[in-house]
């Protein structure tokens, strides 16, 4: 076993900590406070490469592995989650998709160009009323000739006011919808200026105040059948595989947060003193310390394992989520003692630790959320849960 890092990795690494230091650690502060998603860092992230990561270069990609993805998710939630789920979505659950499940046409007219950072992309699959349980989704899509006619509302969709273009889930067989089964939903490709579509940002989030949020109307918006992702009815499979590299990047991410509140704690600890000696020498305090550094180590285990299963081609639902569980669990935790050890500063803006504190929660309740990925841990040890093969999979890397 060979825990050491390519070059490659390394250095995809390094681009993805230069990027998030130069670009964004000196304003995001200020994009959290006024909650103000700062459209630059779209085209200065896209000009970094990072959009084009794990992305074949035959379609203008980097040609990255699912390691080197992972890297650089951590070292941008380092800096902020609002960068990491640029990422998530935008590669994780939009190009990663498209990838596995695209054709050769639409990995041309759509991979390309996400890959490039020429066209940014997302996913909704929640609504106002339906997030875990998706056979309650109202969005429906009604064959009409060769074209599809797509009526619904998404709500909470990361990008969703500034994305070009959208993966989105809806029903095509009325009837499996009533039954409640899944294999009544379809995956369709859906581009802003298509007539019907308007988008509109959510504002008042607790956490993520960085990055865009917004929802989705599609009002009998017509799409050709060249924009179906995958078959008819198969759009959860699509969904599901798609929340597979989602969750992945939100893994990552979580082990850059855990270090991000490791080190604003262990500097600020080592320079406050209380009862006349640093409080990084009182056992309490090292005790967060000690978890925080703990954590860090075996949650990033986690996600690895699961990188390197995606770099061998195997499926990995199961490690992903678990990955995904623990990660977002010991940030949450982390940053809660992050703010902990800064005392009454760590409870206001003039520390990144409360931010840190904030964003952390989000995750616990997207792309999964910790109740949903507790179901599925406890579904699969009681054998009430097996991954079946999937018509189509995420390639290895090239
Ligand atoms: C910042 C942010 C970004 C997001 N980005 C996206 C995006 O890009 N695309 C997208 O499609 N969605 C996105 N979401 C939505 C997110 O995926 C959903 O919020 C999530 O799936 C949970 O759904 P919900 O909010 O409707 O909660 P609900 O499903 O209504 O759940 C409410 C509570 O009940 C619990 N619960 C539900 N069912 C069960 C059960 N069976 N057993 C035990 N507990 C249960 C949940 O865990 C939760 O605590 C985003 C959300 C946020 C906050």
């Amino acid at each position: 076993m060979d825990f050491s890092f390519t070059e490659d990795q390394v250095l995809v690494a390094r681009l993805a900590r230069e990027f998030a230091n130069r670009e964004a650690a000196a304003t995001i502060k200020e994009c959290d406070e006024t909650a103000c998603f700062d459209r630059t860092f779209l085209t200065k992230i896209a000009e970094a490469g990072l959009l084009g990561l794990s992305i074949p270069q035959r379609y203008s990609g980097t040609g990255n592995d699912y390691v080197a993805l992972g890297l650089a998710c951590e070292e941008l939630e380092y800096v902020d989650t609002s960068l990491r789920v640029i990422m998530s979505v935008h590669v994780g659950l939009n190009s990663l998709t498209l990838l596995t499940w695209g054709t050769e046409e639409q990995k041309q007219r759509w991979l390309v160009p996400q890959a490039r950072g020429t066209k940014v992309a997302t996913f909704a699959m929640t609504e106002p009323s339906a997030g875990s349980d998706v056979a309650g989704i109202q969005t429906h899509a009604r064959k009409d000739g060769n074209d599809y006619v797509l009526t619904g509302e998404k709500m909470w969709i990361s990008l969703a006011d500034v994305a070009d273009h959208f993966i989105i889930l809806a029903w095509t067989d009325p009837a499996k919808q009533q039954a409640r089964d899944h294999t009544g939903l379809s995956c369709f490709i859906v581009e802003r200026g298509m007539s019907g579509l308007t988008t509109a940002s959510i504002h008042g989030k607790l956490g993520v105040r960085a990055g865009n949020t917004g929802s989705i109307a599609l009002d009998e918006v017509r799409i050709p059948e060249a924009n179906r992702l995958g078959l008819d009815g198969e759009g959860f499979k699509i969904a599901m595989s798609a929340l597979d590299q989602g969750r992945y990047t939100v893994a990552a991410g979580s082990t850059g947060l855990i270090r991000a509140c490791l080190d604003a704690s262990v500097e600020y600890a080592q320079t406050l003193t209380t009862f006349g000696k640093p409080i990084a020498e009182h056992q309490l305090v090292k005790e967060m310390i000690a978890e925080m550094a703990g954590d860090y180590e075996a949650c990033r285990l986690l996600w690895l394992k699961a990188g390197w299963l995606k770099n061998e081609g195997r499926r990995n639902t199961r490690e992903t989520s678990v990955a995904k569980l623990y990660g977002c669990a010991a940030a949450e935790k982390a940053a809660s003692n992050a703010v902990q050890i800064h005392g009454a500063y760590g409870f206001s803006s003039e520390y990144n630790v409360e931010r840190f504190y904030r964003n952390a929660k989000g995750a616990q309740i997207y792309e999964g959320s910790r109740e949903i990925h507790k179901l599925l841990q406890a579904d699969y040890a009681l054998g009430l849960r097996t991954d079946k093969p999937l018509r189509c999979t995420l390639p290895k890397p090239e």
